[in-house]
């Protein structure tokens, strides 16, 4: 016969803490507390198997049901000596839903169920205290009508109220027996008037009437959304417990309370919680009184006057924090636990393992690591990768007053605060002069990254999650809020508008890109702490991974930053963020306005000392770690000039008239420029370009190596590679400038040639394409753009629904898709290395940062990732955790 009931109570229990799919989370804990022999009321759980069951066969209940829950029951009734529905001595209890993780949207909890007009004079005569058992009773008749009948709970407050206006009192603690008395009657007479049928008063019937409750709200639809929501299984099903009733309302010595084994916000290792007196349920959080601390310190620190818990009733609080730290070494956890104090005992209603602010994660996991309650590895796991994102980047002091000006989107975490100004020149120009400043775009383009960089922040009207200002602000680690819309931003008056009020160039704002909150004037920011618990973390996590972590960096700026973070090299080296800088662009607009190629090689004469000095930079930051350095990507009219005053200057710096220059860019117009004449496309039709790279790179490693005694292995990377041949005429160009720069400086560096893996195509040639490569980087961005054909600059219009609808899990972009993406990357990982077998392997682009693509990254074999500065850390722990759960 299956078992469709578990039972717990004292010192003993059917179930344990490992059976949450079948007990539920609540009633799972509940028997592993009793088997542990702390104070549990004796109680029992229906299984979420009887949910399975019930909607199974049209809410019928497995036949055995019934007699399983009467001995249960008869157990309980044995073990309090009290009998369920006996008019002298009555046992009461409460039901209470359970699923397998907590779930708000399921059915309240109903108490003192058991209660009718007989059995609250059993409970008065019993209690001897008539007051207790009416309040009980009229707390019953609330619920249950509310959360099992459906009769909305206003029309009970209402007539509360009514009361209390009739007596002339305010408050609840007011009223004596015979009020409650008296409204007993009246919410018994309001819900038959509400319903047509008498509040039931059998106590059976009550019982089966809240347990059918508990499994209809499995279904109804604020539990779907919430399951919907957060990818809990419709099969998962509920369990239903019920469980003898402790009283904290009967008087001085009784109260309820909620704690944290911690500071769930700080990590502190502090008891922190609240009590009430003279309470039941969920008054404490109901905020119908204000709460007490648990703790003195506590309370001082708050300033309260009411007294503690540890200063009002100092034995029971003694018991509690003997509770407190036997659970947290049986769970190895914070936990979050509901207790109640009847007459001075103290009984346990609920332990969980807590929710944490990452801080709060951090400083528990290396605590505890330390303290041997956990080990290392086990801390590892601990802390969400993800959320160490919060922990990176500045963040609002929280205590500071803040005026909320408008709001947009999340774009890129961290607070910044600093003078709006709406020009990314004038951002250089501010910066310069040391003042801090947010720039303020309508929207952001290519040539605005110096603005960006030298700004703290970046605000803009336009663009959602994965707009230029977005990616790249993610990506330089400068927090932004994108897309806020109700802003009108007119850089050329400088002055900005949101609902009537004006900020002028120079005013004081500050984002948070956490929540995309614009606010008015400078907020107080935080800075993270990067040493301590975070340091020991990340040096643990290192210990147990297999993937190494690189950064995507294109500055001397970024690549500082990303050595802090831990990053082992750099994965991907853009070069033409570097034809931006100031008198560059003139130069790179010189070369591709070009008449022809003697014109071309005059302007990339200028381009090459520039491009040198940024690599003896990088490589210089670097020390020897591995830098894989791309050649140009972008097709060529992303440099283009765009305004008049633009094409003015070029045409200047090169002697050549304007109209010529317009002409010359119109012709460079693409339809697809994605797909047009771009990376490896461009190495292959302009040779000079790339082999100006090459030249810069060898030369750069060279005076390197002179100047430090470091070895320098540059790795270099031709893009869009498509076939075999396209990367084997480029490998021998590159390899002919190698030579050339040997034998001008009589030097020779080790180095490596190789391609990114970010068409279709290459993954599936993978095994020819390994034949001229070195190494492959799976550029995923790309290769997510064309494996699904999908535009990542167009996609905001319909992937927010493709998301919604399910059509895809996550967005492509954020995560790896797994099923289409991921298996070219497996088939490009299998066939590269049938072709060579040392073949180094990495993914570049947003996916290496993102933890659930890092873990992919580990099971497909990668020898590393590579992320953005801020990401680093991020990856480091996932690729720990990776390793640990895939061993
Ligand atoms: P939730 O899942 O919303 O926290 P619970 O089932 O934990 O709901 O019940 C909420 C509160 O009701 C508990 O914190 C506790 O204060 C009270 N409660 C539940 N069962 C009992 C009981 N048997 N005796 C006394 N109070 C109870
Ligand atoms: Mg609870
Ligand atoms: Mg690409």
């Amino acid at each position: 016969m299956t078992k469709w009931v578990y039972t717990f109570g004292d010192g003993a229990a059917d179930g344990r803490a490992d059976m949450k799919n079948l007990l539920g989370g609540k009633g799972a804990n509940l028997a592993e507390m009793a088997s542990l022999g702390l104070p549990v009321p004796p109680g029992l759980t229906i299984t979420t198997e009887v949910c399975t069951h019930y909607y199974d066969n049209k809410h019928q209940y497995p036949t055995e049901l019934t007699a399983q829950v009467d001995a249960a029951i008869t157990a309980i009734e044995k073990s309090l000596g009290a009998v369920f529905g006996d008019k002298s001595n009555p046992l009461l209890v409460s039901v209470r839903s359970g699923a397998r993780v907590s779930m708000p949207g399921m059915m309240d909890t109903v108490l003192n169920l058991g209660l009718n007009d007989e059995t609250v004079l059993g409970l008065a005569a019993n209690s001897g205290n008539a007051r207790f058992a009416w309040d009980s009773y009229r707390r019953f008749i609330q619920m249950y009508s509310d959360v099992v009948l459906g009769v909305d709970h206003y029309h009970f407050e209402e007539l509360i109220e009514i009361h209390k206006e009739e007596l002339g009192v305010d408050l609840d603690t007011e009223l004596g027996a015979d009020d409650w008395r008296v409204l007993s009657g009246k919410f018994k007479a309001k819900t038959e008037e509400e319903l047509g049928q008498p509040f039931p008063q059998d106590a059976r019937e009550q019982l089966w009437g809240a347990i059918g409750a508990v499994f209809g709200s499995w279904r109804i639809e604020r539990a779907r959304v919430y399951r919907k929501l957060n990818n809990i299984p419709e099969a998962w099903g509920t369990a239903v417990n019920v469980q003898a009733m402790v009283f904290g309302n009967m008087g001085d010595t009784s109260a309820t309370g909620v704690a944290f084994t911690r500071d769930p916000s700080t990590g502190e290792n502090e008891f922190y919680g609240e009590y009430l007196i003279d309470a039941q349920g969920e008054d404490v959080v109901a905020g119908i009184r204000t709460p007490q601390n648990l703790t003195k310190r506590a309370r001082e620190a708050a300033g309260a006057t009411a007294p503690s818990m540890e200063e009002s009733m100092p034995e029971v609080y003694g018991q509690l924090a003997d509770v407190f730290a036997k659970l947290e070494k049986h769970y190895r956890d914070m936990q979050d636990i509901e207790f109640t104090v009847q007459r001075g005992k103290l009984w346990m209603l609920q332990t969980r393992a807590g929710k944490r602010t990452a801080k709060a994660a951090l400083k528990i996991a290396v605590d505890m690591a330390e303290n041997g309650l956990i080990d290392e590895k086990t801390a590892v796991l601990r802390v969400e990768p993800g959320a160490l994102d919060q922990l990176l980047h500045p963040t609002l002091d929280p205590d500071a007053p803040r005026d909320i000006y408008t709001r947009g989107l999340p774009a890129s975490p961290g607070a910044a605060a600093g003078a709006a100004v709406f020009d990314a020149d004038e951002a250089e120009a501010w910066a310069k002069d040391g003042k801090d400043v947010i720039l303020c775009r309508v929207e952001t383009s290519p040539e605005d990254i110096h603005g960006m960089h030298a700004a703290r922040g970046v605000l803009t009207a336009r663009g959602g999650m994965t707009s230029h200002a977005a990616v790249v602000a993610r990506g330089m680690g400068r927090p932004c809020v994108s897309g806020a819309g109700q802003l009108r931003i007119d850089g050329k008056a400088g002055v900005m508008t949101c609902m009537g009020r004006e900020i002028n160039k120079g005013d004081l704002i500050t984002i948070d890109g956490a929540t995309g909150e614009v606010m008015v004037g400078a907020v107080r920011t935080l800075q993270p702490e990067l040493s301590g618990d975070f340091a020991k973390l990340m040096t643990w996590a290192d210990r147990y991974r297999k993937l190494r972590v690189r950064t995507n960096a294109d500055t001397p700026m970024d690549t500082e930053v990303a050595r802090e973070f831990g990053a082992e090299g750099i994965g991907l080296c853009r070069t033409e963020h570097m034809f931006f800088e100031g008198e560059r662009i003139i130069a790179v607009r010189q070369m591709i306005l070009a008449e022809d190629l003697a014109g071309r090689k005059a302007a990339l004469e200028k381009l090459l000392p520039m491009q040198r000095s940024d690599f003896v930079e990088i490589f210089k930051i670097m020390r020897g770690l591995p830098v894989t350095i791309r050649l140009l990507d972008p097709p060529l009219h992303e440099f283009l000039p765009r305004e008049e005053s633009e094409f003015e200057d070029v045409a200047a710096a090169i002697g050549a008239d304007a109209a010529t220059l317009k002409r010359r860019a119109a012709d460079l117009h693409e339809f697809n420029p994605m797909l047009g004449h771009r990376g490896c496309r461009l190495g292959i039709t302009y040779p000079e370009i790339y082999e100006m790279q090459a030249r810069s790179i060898f030369e750069a490693a060279i005076a390197v190596e002179a100047e430090t005694g470091e070895t320098v292995v540059p790795e270099i990377m031709v893009p869009l590679v498509a076939t075999e041949k396209e990367l084997a005429i480029l490998r021998v160009r590159i390899e002919a400038m190698a030579e050339a720069v040997f034998a001008e400086t009589g030097k020779q560096v080790d180095y490596m040639i190789g391609t990114m893996i970010e068409l279709p195509r290459a993954a599936i040639c993978a095994h020819q394409i390994a034949n001229a490569a070195d190494f492959f980087s799976f550029g995923t961005n790309d290769l997510t753009q064309t494996a699904i054909g999908i535009s990542r600059d167009d996609a905001a219009r319909f992937l927010d629904q493709y998301v919604r609808d399910d059509i895809f899990a996550q967005d492509p972009f954020v995560s790896i898709d797994q099923d289409g993406v991921g298996e070219l990357v497996k088939l490009g990982v299998e066939r590269g290395r049938s072709t060579k077998a040392d073949l180094k392997l990495g993914i570049c682009g947003e996916h290496g940062g993102d933890p659930a693509s890092v873990e992919f990254c580990h099971i497909a074999g990668l020898d590393y990732v590579s992320c953005s500065p801020f990401r680093v850390p991020i990856a480091r722990l996932a690729a720990a955790q990776a390793a640990i759960n895939h061993k």
